[in-house]
Protein backbone atom coordinates (compact mmCIF):
# COMPACT_ATOMS: atom_id res chain seq x y z
CA UNK A 1 0.00 0.00 0.00
CA UNK A 2 1.62 3.24 -0.76
CA UNK A 3 -1.23 5.38 0.23
CA UNK A 4 -2.59 5.07 3.81
CA UNK A 5 -6.40 5.66 3.74
CA UNK A 6 -7.61 7.93 6.55
CA UNK A 7 -10.33 10.57 7.57
CA UNK A 8 -8.35 14.26 8.11
CA UNK A 9 -10.42 16.70 10.66
CA UNK A 10 -11.54 19.54 8.53
CA UNK A 11 -13.82 21.42 10.20
CA UNK A 12 -12.91 24.49 11.00
CA UNK A 13 -9.38 24.39 9.31
CA UNK A 14 -7.94 25.72 6.41
CA UNK A 15 -7.84 24.48 3.00
CA UNK A 16 -6.20 26.31 0.07
CA UNK A 17 -6.62 26.14 -3.66
CA UNK A 18 -4.63 27.55 -6.38
CA UNK A 19 -6.40 27.56 -9.90
CA UNK A 20 -9.90 29.26 -11.55
CA UNK A 21 -10.40 26.73 -14.41
CA UNK A 22 -12.39 23.25 -14.79
CA UNK A 23 -9.55 21.70 -12.31
CA UNK A 24 -10.53 23.94 -9.70
CA UNK A 25 -13.84 23.40 -10.53
CA UNK A 26 -14.18 20.38 -9.88
CA UNK A 27 -11.87 19.69 -6.40
CA UNK A 28 -14.08 22.58 -5.05
CA UNK A 29 -17.37 21.20 -5.72
CA UNK A 30 -16.23 18.27 -3.31
CA UNK A 31 -14.42 20.47 -1.22
CA UNK A 32 -17.73 22.45 -0.44
CA UNK A 33 -19.04 18.88 1.01
CA UNK A 34 -16.69 19.76 4.03
CA UNK A 35 -16.85 21.93 6.88
CA UNK A 36 -13.28 23.35 6.54
CA UNK A 37 -12.77 27.05 5.18
CA UNK A 38 -11.73 27.55 1.57
CA UNK A 39 -9.17 29.67 0.28
CA UNK A 40 -8.80 30.38 -3.82
CA UNK A 41 -6.26 32.13 -5.39
CA UNK A 42 -7.14 33.05 -8.69
CA UNK A 43 -6.58 35.78 -11.54
CA UNK A 44 -8.94 34.38 -13.54
CA UNK A 45 -11.53 33.05 -11.79
CA UNK A 46 -14.31 31.00 -13.42
CA UNK A 47 -18.04 32.37 -12.94
CA UNK A 48 -19.38 29.61 -10.79
CA UNK A 49 -16.25 30.28 -8.11
CA UNK A 50 -17.18 34.07 -8.36
CA UNK A 51 -20.66 33.05 -7.33
CA UNK A 52 -19.59 30.62 -4.26
CA UNK A 53 -17.11 33.56 -3.13
CA UNK A 54 -20.39 35.87 -3.06
CA UNK A 55 -22.78 33.33 -1.51
CA UNK A 56 -19.73 33.26 1.36
CA UNK A 57 -19.04 29.69 0.40
CA UNK A 58 -14.99 30.32 -0.47
CA UNK A 59 -12.48 32.90 0.08
CA UNK A 60 -11.79 33.92 -3.23
CA UNK A 61 -8.48 36.23 -3.68
CA UNK A 62 -8.39 37.59 -7.34
CA UNK A 63 -4.33 36.75 -8.02
CA UNK A 64 -2.00 34.52 -7.92
CA UNK A 65 -0.63 32.49 -5.11
CA UNK A 66 2.35 34.06 -3.02
CA UNK A 67 4.58 33.45 -0.61
CA UNK A 68 2.67 32.47 3.08
CA UNK A 69 -0.44 32.21 1.11
CA UNK A 70 -1.13 29.05 2.15
CA UNK A 71 0.33 29.52 5.41
CA UNK A 72 -1.64 27.32 8.34
CA UNK A 73 -3.52 25.46 5.91
CA UNK A 74 -4.40 21.32 6.44
CA UNK A 75 -4.20 20.83 2.69
CA UNK A 76 -3.25 22.58 -0.25
CA UNK A 77 -4.63 21.80 -3.76
CA UNK A 78 -2.53 22.79 -6.58
CA UNK A 79 -5.01 23.04 -9.75
CA UNK A 80 -3.86 25.11 -12.34
CA UNK A 81 -4.33 23.10 -15.77
CA UNK A 82 -1.05 24.47 -15.93
CA UNK A 83 2.34 22.42 -15.54
CA UNK A 84 4.61 25.44 -14.57
CA UNK A 85 2.13 26.69 -12.43
CA UNK A 86 1.16 24.17 -9.99
CA UNK A 87 4.74 23.32 -9.56
CA UNK A 88 5.49 26.48 -8.89
CA UNK A 89 2.79 26.99 -5.95
CA UNK A 90 3.16 23.27 -4.88
CA UNK A 91 6.58 24.46 -3.72
CA UNK A 92 5.07 27.63 -2.49
CA UNK A 93 2.58 25.49 -0.60
CA UNK A 94 5.00 23.30 0.62
CA UNK A 95 7.18 25.74 1.80
CA UNK A 96 4.50 27.35 4.18
CA UNK A 97 4.06 23.71 5.59
CA UNK A 98 0.96 22.71 3.68
CA UNK A 99 0.62 19.06 2.57
CA UNK A 100 0.00 19.19 -1.39
CA UNK A 101 -2.08 17.26 -4.09
CA UNK A 102 -1.06 18.68 -7.46
CA UNK A 103 -4.23 17.76 -9.30
CA UNK A 104 -3.67 14.84 -11.83
CA UNK A 105 0.27 14.27 -11.20
CA UNK A 106 0.24 11.32 -9.05
CA UNK A 107 4.09 11.37 -8.43
CA UNK A 108 4.02 15.15 -7.44
CA UNK A 109 1.27 14.71 -4.74
CA UNK A 110 1.79 14.66 -0.93
CA UNK A 111 -1.64 12.91 -0.77
CA UNK A 112 -4.37 11.69 -3.33
CA UNK A 113 -8.16 12.66 -3.09
CA UNK A 114 -10.08 9.09 -3.69
CA UNK A 115 -13.08 8.22 -5.32
CA UNK A 116 -15.90 9.49 -2.45
CA UNK A 117 -19.32 7.89 -1.83
CA UNK A 118 -21.33 10.39 0.41
CA UNK A 119 -23.84 9.36 2.66
CA UNK A 120 -22.91 11.66 4.98
CA UNK A 121 -22.38 10.79 8.10
CA UNK A 122 -21.38 7.59 6.17
CA UNK A 123 -18.36 8.09 3.71
CA UNK A 124 -16.88 5.25 0.91
CA UNK A 125 -13.36 6.69 0.01
CA UNK A 126 -12.40 4.17 -2.94
CA UNK A 127 -8.53 4.32 -4.05
CA UNK A 128 -6.74 2.62 -6.24
CA UNK A 129 -3.42 4.46 -6.22
CA UNK A 130 -3.58 5.79 -9.31
CA UNK A 131 -3.46 2.69 -11.42
CA UNK A 132 -7.54 2.42 -12.46
CA UNK A 133 -9.73 5.33 -12.34
CA UNK A 134 -12.03 3.82 -14.53
CA UNK A 135 -12.09 0.72 -12.07
CA UNK A 136 -12.65 3.15 -8.76
CA UNK A 137 -16.00 4.79 -10.57
CA UNK A 138 -16.90 1.98 -11.42
CA UNK A 139 -17.63 0.19 -7.94
CA UNK A 140 -18.23 3.81 -7.01
CA UNK A 141 -21.52 3.51 -9.45
CA UNK A 142 -21.50 0.24 -8.10
CA UNK A 143 -21.82 1.11 -4.12
CA UNK A 144 -24.04 4.29 -5.16
CA UNK A 145 -26.71 2.03 -6.72
CA UNK A 146 -26.62 0.11 -3.75
CA UNK A 147 -26.71 1.97 -0.59
CA UNK A 148 -30.09 3.43 0.10
CA UNK A 149 -29.62 7.64 -0.32
CA UNK A 150 -31.55 6.98 3.40
CA UNK A 151 -28.70 5.23 5.07
CA UNK A 152 -27.28 8.44 6.13
CA UNK A 153 -30.28 9.90 7.64
CA UNK A 154 -30.31 6.36 9.89
CA UNK A 155 -26.48 6.82 10.74
CA UNK A 156 -26.78 10.75 11.49
CA UNK A 157 -29.81 9.96 14.13
CA UNK A 158 -28.04 6.47 15.08
CA UNK A 159 -25.10 8.60 16.19
CA UNK A 160 -27.21 11.04 17.99
CA UNK A 161 -29.02 8.01 20.07
CA UNK A 162 -25.24 6.35 21.10
CA UNK A 163 -24.96 7.70 24.42
CA UNK A 164 -28.04 6.36 25.31
CA UNK A 165 -27.22 2.92 23.92
CA UNK A 166 -24.39 2.71 26.12
CA UNK A 167 -27.12 1.59 28.54
CA UNK A 168 -26.60 -1.79 26.62
CA UNK A 169 -23.69 -3.89 28.02
CA UNK A 170 -20.56 -3.13 25.40
CA UNK A 171 -19.71 -6.38 22.99
CA UNK A 172 -22.70 -8.41 22.02
CA UNK A 173 -25.84 -6.92 23.46
CA UNK A 174 -24.54 -3.38 21.97
CA UNK A 175 -23.98 -4.89 18.61
CA UNK A 176 -27.34 -7.17 18.42
CA UNK A 177 -29.20 -3.57 19.00
CA UNK A 178 -27.80 -1.47 16.72
CA UNK A 179 -28.09 -4.37 13.64
CA UNK A 180 -31.54 -4.53 14.95
CA UNK A 181 -31.42 -0.42 14.17
CA UNK A 182 -29.90 -1.23 10.96
CA UNK A 183 -30.95 -3.80 8.85
CA UNK A 184 -34.16 -3.81 10.77
CA UNK A 185 -36.15 -1.40 12.72
CA UNK A 186 -34.66 1.42 11.15
CA UNK A 187 -34.97 0.99 7.09
CA UNK A 188 -39.01 -0.30 8.26
CA UNK A 189 -39.23 3.03 9.99
CA UNK A 190 -37.29 5.64 7.60
CA UNK A 191 -40.61 5.28 5.49
CA UNK A 192 -41.96 7.58 7.83
CA UNK A 193 -39.43 10.58 6.66
CA UNK A 194 -39.84 11.76 10.73
CA UNK A 195 -36.71 12.02 12.70
CA UNK A 196 -38.85 11.87 15.65
CA UNK A 197 -40.89 8.54 14.97
CA UNK A 198 -37.59 7.27 14.39
CA UNK A 199 -36.16 8.33 17.31
CA UNK A 200 -39.12 7.08 18.96
CA UNK A 201 -38.55 3.79 17.51
CA UNK A 202 -35.04 3.45 18.47
CA UNK A 203 -36.34 4.02 22.36
CA UNK A 204 -38.58 1.17 22.15
CA UNK A 205 -35.89 -1.20 20.20
CA UNK A 206 -33.64 0.00 23.32
CA UNK A 207 -35.96 -1.01 26.03
CA UNK A 208 -36.87 -4.26 24.12
CA UNK A 209 -32.83 -4.72 23.88
CA UNK A 210 -32.32 -3.95 27.60
CA UNK A 211 -34.57 -6.15 29.04
CA UNK A 212 -33.82 -9.60 26.94
CA UNK A 213 -32.17 -11.98 28.33
CA UNK A 214 -28.21 -12.51 26.79
CA UNK A 215 -28.05 -14.42 23.51
CA UNK A 216 -27.18 -18.23 24.28
CA UNK A 217 -24.24 -18.92 21.92
CA UNK A 218 -24.53 -21.55 18.98
CA UNK A 219 -22.02 -22.82 16.39
CA UNK A 220 -22.92 -23.25 12.75
CA UNK A 221 -20.85 -25.80 10.89
CA UNK A 222 -20.08 -24.40 7.54
CA UNK A 223 -18.92 -25.40 4.13
CA UNK A 224 -16.01 -22.93 2.69
CA UNK A 225 -16.07 -24.44 -0.55
CA UNK A 226 -12.97 -25.39 -2.23
CA UNK A 227 -11.23 -21.97 -2.31
CA UNK A 228 -12.78 -19.90 -4.61
CA UNK A 229 -14.43 -16.49 -2.17
CA UNK A 230 -17.31 -16.64 -5.14
CA UNK A 231 -17.89 -19.99 -4.43
CA UNK A 232 -18.92 -19.74 -0.83
CA UNK A 233 -23.23 -20.10 -0.54
CA UNK A 234 -25.04 -16.67 0.73
CA UNK A 235 -25.67 -18.54 4.24
CA UNK A 236 -21.62 -19.30 4.27
CA UNK A 237 -20.68 -15.32 3.83
CA UNK A 238 -23.44 -14.19 6.15
CA UNK A 239 -22.16 -16.34 8.92
CA UNK A 240 -18.51 -14.87 8.32
CA UNK A 241 -20.41 -11.56 8.68
CA UNK A 242 -21.73 -11.94 11.69
CA UNK A 243 -19.01 -14.30 13.67
CA UNK A 244 -17.71 -13.84 17.18
CA UNK A 245 -15.16 -17.13 16.66
CA UNK A 246 -13.85 -18.52 13.36
CA UNK A 247 -12.66 -21.78 13.84
CA UNK A 248 -10.86 -23.29 10.58
CA UNK A 249 -9.58 -25.63 8.87
CA UNK A 250 -5.60 -25.12 7.52
CA UNK A 251 -7.42 -25.92 4.01
CA UNK A 252 -9.60 -22.75 4.14
CA UNK A 253 -8.01 -20.09 1.80
CA UNK A 254 -6.95 -16.83 3.09
CA UNK A 255 -9.04 -14.70 0.68
CA UNK A 256 -12.06 -16.59 2.71
CA UNK A 257 -10.93 -15.76 6.13
CA UNK A 258 -10.56 -12.16 4.95
CA UNK A 259 -14.33 -12.19 5.09
CA UNK A 260 -14.70 -12.70 8.32
CA UNK A 261 -16.12 -9.93 11.00
CA UNK A 262 -13.33 -7.83 11.78
CA UNK A 263 -13.66 -8.15 15.23
CA UNK A 264 -13.94 -11.96 15.50
CA UNK A 265 -11.72 -14.13 16.90
CA UNK A 266 -10.04 -16.38 13.88
CA UNK A 267 -8.46 -19.78 15.56
CA UNK A 268 -6.51 -22.22 12.91
CA UNK A 269 -7.17 -25.44 14.23
CA UNK A 270 -5.31 -26.66 10.94
CA UNK A 271 -5.53 -30.38 9.89
CA UNK A 272 -3.03 -31.61 7.38
CA UNK A 273 -1.80 -34.94 6.00
CA UNK A 274 -0.29 -36.42 8.52
CA UNK A 275 1.72 -33.19 9.90
CA UNK A 276 1.22 -31.04 13.19
CA UNK A 277 -2.70 -30.51 14.20
CA UNK A 278 -4.86 -29.25 17.00
CA UNK A 279 -6.38 -32.63 18.27
CA UNK A 280 -10.02 -33.12 17.39
CA UNK A 281 -11.33 -33.35 21.16
CA UNK A 282 -9.54 -29.78 21.49
CA UNK A 283 -11.22 -28.40 18.63
CA UNK A 284 -14.55 -29.99 19.87
CA UNK A 285 -13.71 -28.54 23.55
CA UNK A 286 -12.93 -24.86 22.13
CA UNK A 287 -16.48 -24.75 20.00
CA UNK A 288 -18.17 -26.00 23.25
CA UNK A 289 -16.05 -23.75 25.70
CA UNK A 290 -16.91 -20.15 23.22
CA UNK A 291 -20.54 -21.46 22.70
CA UNK A 292 -21.00 -21.94 26.17
CA UNK A 293 -19.90 -18.28 26.45
CA UNK A 294 -22.59 -17.03 24.88
CA UNK A 295 -20.12 -16.67 21.16
CA UNK A 296 -21.42 -17.30 17.88
CA UNK A 297 -19.19 -19.92 16.58
CA UNK A 298 -18.09 -20.33 13.04
CA UNK A 299 -16.60 -23.97 12.62
CA UNK A 300 -15.43 -23.66 8.84
CA UNK A 301 -14.54 -26.22 6.96
CA UNK A 302 -12.73 -26.38 3.20
CA UNK A 303 -15.55 -28.02 0.76
CA UNK A 304 -18.42 -29.32 2.39
CA UNK A 305 -18.59 -30.08 6.29
CA UNK A 306 -20.11 -33.04 5.48
CA UNK A 307 -17.49 -34.59 3.12
CA UNK A 308 -14.37 -36.43 4.89
CA UNK A 309 -15.19 -33.32 7.81
CA UNK A 310 -15.58 -35.17 10.88
CA UNK A 311 -18.87 -33.66 11.04
CA UNK A 312 -20.52 -36.28 13.75
CA UNK A 313 -17.75 -36.17 16.20
CA UNK A 314 -18.25 -32.57 16.52
CA UNK A 315 -22.19 -32.81 16.24
CA UNK A 316 -22.00 -35.26 19.16
CA UNK A 317 -19.71 -33.06 21.64
CA UNK A 318 -21.80 -30.32 20.71
CA UNK A 319 -24.99 -32.06 21.18
CA UNK A 320 -23.79 -33.10 24.54
CA UNK A 321 -22.84 -30.25 25.78
CA UNK A 322 -26.46 -29.01 24.97
CA UNK A 323 -25.28 -26.78 22.25
CA UNK A 324 -27.23 -25.71 19.43
CA UNK A 325 -25.53 -26.16 15.82
CA UNK A 326 -27.05 -25.97 12.19
CA UNK A 327 -25.24 -27.20 9.13
CA UNK A 328 -24.15 -24.85 6.23
CA UNK A 329 -23.15 -27.46 3.14
CA UNK A 330 -20.68 -25.84 0.47
CA UNK A 331 -19.33 -26.88 -2.69
CA UNK A 332 -17.25 -30.15 -2.46
CA UNK A 333 -13.72 -30.24 -3.97
CA UNK A 334 -15.18 -33.25 -6.12
CA UNK A 335 -17.44 -30.72 -7.44
CA UNK A 336 -15.00 -28.00 -8.40
CA UNK A 337 -12.23 -30.73 -9.79
CA UNK A 338 -14.56 -32.02 -11.75
CA UNK A 339 -16.21 -28.44 -12.91
CA UNK A 340 -12.31 -27.48 -13.99
CA UNK A 341 -11.75 -30.22 -16.39
CA UNK A 342 -15.20 -29.62 -17.71
CA UNK A 343 -16.22 -32.84 -16.90
CA UNK A 344 -19.65 -34.23 -15.02
CA UNK A 345 -19.72 -36.40 -11.73
CA UNK A 346 -22.83 -38.51 -13.86
CA UNK A 347 -23.47 -39.17 -16.83
CA UNK A 348 -26.59 -41.23 -18.39
CA UNK A 349 -24.66 -44.25 -20.39
CA UNK A 350 -21.11 -43.67 -18.72
CA UNK A 351 -22.21 -43.74 -14.72
CA UNK A 352 -25.32 -43.55 -13.12
CA UNK A 353 -23.00 -43.12 -9.64
CA UNK A 354 -20.26 -41.54 -8.32
CA UNK A 355 -17.90 -42.90 -5.15
CA UNK A 356 -16.17 -40.66 -2.84
CA UNK A 357 -13.44 -42.25 -1.57
CA UNK A 358 -10.51 -41.10 1.01
CA UNK A 359 -7.13 -42.36 0.01
CA UNK A 360 -6.14 -43.15 3.64
CA UNK A 361 -7.70 -43.38 7.38
CA UNK A 362 -7.04 -42.87 10.59
CA UNK A 363 -5.77 -46.11 10.16
CA UNK A 364 -3.85 -45.62 7.04
CA UNK A 365 -4.25 -46.41 3.83
CA UNK A 366 -7.89 -46.98 3.19
CA UNK A 367 -9.44 -50.20 1.77
CA UNK A 368 -12.58 -50.52 -0.60
CA UNK A 369 -14.48 -52.15 -2.82
CA UNK A 370 -11.74 -52.29 -5.37
CA UNK A 371 -13.75 -55.05 -7.54
CA UNK A 372 -16.25 -52.74 -7.98
CA UNK A 373 -14.32 -49.87 -8.81
CA UNK A 374 -12.49 -52.23 -11.08
CA UNK A 375 -15.25 -52.30 -14.02
CA UNK A 376 -15.48 -49.90 -16.72
CA UNK A 377 -17.02 -46.79 -16.39
CA UNK A 378 -16.60 -46.57 -12.53
CA UNK A 379 -15.87 -42.92 -11.31
CA UNK A 380 -14.76 -42.16 -7.87
CA UNK A 381 -13.77 -38.95 -6.60
CA UNK A 382 -10.60 -39.91 -3.98
CA UNK A 383 -10.00 -37.25 -1.63
CA UNK A 384 -6.74 -37.15 0.18
CA UNK A 385 -5.49 -39.86 -2.38
CA UNK A 386 -2.04 -38.44 -2.89
CA UNK A 387 0.12 -40.13 -0.53
CA UNK A 388 -1.70 -43.41 -0.97
CA UNK A 389 -2.00 -43.33 -5.34
CA UNK A 390 0.88 -45.67 -5.63
CA UNK A 391 -1.36 -48.32 -3.41
CA UNK A 392 -4.85 -47.29 -4.71
CA UNK A 393 -3.01 -48.27 -8.83
CA UNK A 394 -2.30 -51.06 -7.14
CA UNK A 395 -5.11 -52.77 -5.55
CA UNK A 396 -7.29 -51.64 -8.95
CA UNK A 397 -4.97 -53.22 -11.14
CA UNK A 398 -4.79 -56.37 -9.07
CA UNK A 399 -8.20 -56.05 -9.31
CA UNK A 400 -9.05 -56.27 -13.12
CA UNK A 401 -9.19 -52.23 -14.10
CA UNK A 402 -8.30 -51.19 -17.35
CA UNK A 403 -4.87 -49.43 -17.16
CA UNK A 404 -6.05 -46.93 -19.35
CA UNK A 405 -8.55 -45.63 -17.14
CA UNK A 406 -8.33 -42.12 -17.63
CA UNK A 407 -7.43 -40.47 -13.93
CA UNK A 408 -6.98 -36.54 -13.54
CA UNK A 409 -5.40 -34.97 -10.33
CA UNK A 410 -7.06 -32.07 -9.93
CA UNK A 411 -4.86 -29.61 -7.49
CA UNK A 412 -6.23 -26.51 -5.53
CA UNK A 413 -9.46 -26.64 -7.55
CA UNK A 414 -11.12 -23.55 -7.86
CA UNK A 415 -7.98 -21.13 -7.09
CA UNK A 416 -5.44 -19.37 -9.36
CA UNK A 417 -2.95 -21.32 -8.66
CA UNK A 418 -4.51 -24.91 -9.86
CA UNK A 419 -2.74 -27.19 -11.19
CA UNK A 420 -3.90 -30.41 -12.99
CA UNK A 421 -2.45 -33.77 -14.17
CA UNK A 422 -4.55 -35.76 -16.85
CA UNK A 423 -2.76 -39.51 -16.55
CA UNK A 424 -4.03 -43.01 -16.60
CA UNK A 425 -4.29 -45.98 -14.12
CA UNK A 426 -1.00 -47.47 -14.84
CA UNK A 427 0.83 -44.11 -15.23
CA UNK A 428 -0.90 -42.67 -12.12
CA UNK A 429 1.87 -42.99 -9.74
CA UNK A 430 4.70 -42.41 -11.64
CA UNK A 431 2.84 -38.64 -13.12
CA UNK A 432 2.39 -38.07 -9.87
CA UNK A 433 5.26 -37.67 -8.49
CA UNK A 434 6.73 -36.17 -11.73
CA UNK A 435 4.21 -33.65 -10.92
CA UNK A 436 5.08 -33.35 -7.55
CA UNK A 437 1.96 -31.81 -6.15
CA UNK A 438 2.16 -29.64 -3.01
CA UNK A 439 -1.74 -28.07 -2.50
CA UNK A 440 -4.40 -30.24 -1.82
CA UNK A 441 -5.36 -32.40 -4.69
CA UNK A 442 -8.45 -34.17 -5.87
CA UNK A 443 -7.83 -37.74 -7.77
CA UNK A 444 -10.97 -38.00 -10.14
CA UNK A 445 -10.64 -41.82 -11.43
CA UNK A 446 -12.52 -42.61 -14.36
CA UNK A 447 -12.57 -38.82 -15.70
CA UNK A 448 -10.44 -37.32 -18.12
CA UNK A 449 -10.33 -33.54 -19.14
CA UNK A 450 -12.66 -33.10 -21.75
CA UNK A 451 -10.74 -31.49 -23.87
CA UNK A 452 -7.00 -29.29 -23.12
CA UNK A 453 -7.91 -26.90 -25.86
CA UNK A 454 -11.19 -25.95 -24.47
CA UNK A 455 -9.72 -25.28 -20.75
CA UNK A 456 -7.17 -22.62 -21.66
CA UNK A 457 -6.68 -21.10 -17.92
CA UNK A 458 -5.37 -24.86 -16.42
CA UNK A 459 -1.51 -25.64 -17.53
CA UNK A 460 -1.88 -29.34 -18.28
CA UNK A 461 1.56 -30.52 -16.79
CA UNK A 462 1.69 -34.28 -18.53
CA UNK A 463 -0.45 -36.02 -20.96
N1 LIG B 1 -14.62 -31.33 3.23
C1 LIG B 1 -13.70 -31.27 2.13
C2 LIG B 1 -12.71 -32.41 2.15
C3 LIG B 1 -11.80 -32.41 3.32
S1 LIG B 1 -10.60 -33.68 3.26
C4 LIG B 1 -14.47 -31.17 0.81
O1 LIG B 1 -15.68 -31.37 0.80
O2 LIG B 1 -13.85 -30.91 -0.22
C5 LIG B 1 -9.23 -32.82 2.55
C6 LIG B 1 -9.05 -33.24 1.10
O3 LIG B 1 -9.97 -32.56 0.30
C7 LIG B 1 -7.70 -32.89 0.52
O4 LIG B 1 -6.73 -33.83 0.86
C8 LIG B 1 -8.01 -32.93 -0.95
O5 LIG B 1 -8.09 -34.25 -1.41
C9 LIG B 1 -9.42 -32.37 -0.98
N2 LIG B 1 -9.42 -30.92 -1.26
C10 LIG B 1 -9.78 -29.93 -0.46
N3 LIG B 1 -9.73 -28.74 -1.10
C11 LIG B 1 -9.33 -29.02 -2.35
C12 LIG B 1 -9.10 -28.22 -3.52
N4 LIG B 1 -9.27 -26.89 -3.51
N5 LIG B 1 -8.69 -28.85 -4.64
C13 LIG B 1 -8.54 -30.19 -4.67
N6 LIG B 1 -8.74 -30.97 -3.61
C14 LIG B 1 -9.14 -30.41 -2.47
Amino acid sequence: MQHFPIFLAVAGRRITLSGGGDAALAKLRLLMKTEAHLNVFAADPASEIVNWANEGRLHLTRRALEPGDALCSALFYAANDDGAEDARVTRLAQADGALTNWVDNLENSQFITPAIVDRDPVTIAIGTEGAAPVLARAIKADLEARLPPTLGTLARIGKAFRKAADALPMGRKRRDFWADYYFDTGPQVIAEQSEAKITAALETLLSHHLSTAPRVGRVELVGAGPGDPELLTLKARRALDTADVVIHDRLVSPAILELARREATLIDAGKKGFGPAMAQSDICALMVEHAAQGAHVVRLKSGDPGVYGRLDEEIEALDAAGIDWNIVPGITSASAAAASIGQSLTKRDRNSAIRLLTGHDMKGLAEHDWRGLARAGEVAAIYMGLRGARFIQGRLLMHGAAPDTPITAVENASRPESRMVATTLSRLAADLEAAALTGPAILLYGLAPRSAASLPILKQEHA
